[in-house]
């Protein structure tokens, strides 16, 4: 199991890459994501092979940035949203977690889709398109909110 001391390390690992980094490399590197990658991967560790291998894997991986900050190739972003991409469909797959926002972008194309039929079928696209989005919006933030209160986003 991963300790606090280690997670709290990886955390502030995070923080000099951000301020290493700057704001803009930062959002290329997702790390808001990737802090709460840690605390899931972290917590789960006890009780997941897979997870406890990940949070290592992430570990070593962030140390390799801090090593070279300034001089990050495409190919790291690539390797990097490749690792996190890896990790979040292991959190949903086998913890049934989702990401932030997960059911809003699904209910949105859905809302759209459905809008779109009734605005072909009634004519009237301008009509239709709003109100589709509009309950997928409503939908998706209802499901969004529900996962969150019960803690299941990533
Ligand atoms: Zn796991």
């Amino acid at each position: 199991m991963v300790s606090h001391q280690t997670t709290d390390k990886l955390t502030k690992e995070i923080e000099d890459l951000r301020n290493s980094l700057g704001e803009k490399v930062s959002k290329k590197l997702d790390l808001d994501n990737c802090h709460q990658l840690i605390q899931r991967l972290g917590t789960l560790s006890s009780e997941c092979e897979t997870c406890y291998q990940s949070f290592n894997d992430l570990e070593s991986h962030l140390v390799q940035l801090l090593d070279k900050p300034g001089q990050l190739t495409k190919n790291d972003f690539k390797h990097h949203h490749q690792k996190i991409n890896n990790i979040s469909t292991h959190l949903m797959k086998k913890h049934k977690l989702v990401t932030k926002d997960y059911y809003l972008s699904i209910y949105m194309s859905c809302g759209l889709s459905i809008g779109l039929v009734f605005g072909l079928l009634f004519d009237n696209l301008a009509l239709g398109l709003p109100i589709g989005l509009g309950i997928g919006v409503t939908v998706g933030a209802i499901l969004d909110a529900d996962v969150k209160k019960k803690g299941r986003t990533i």
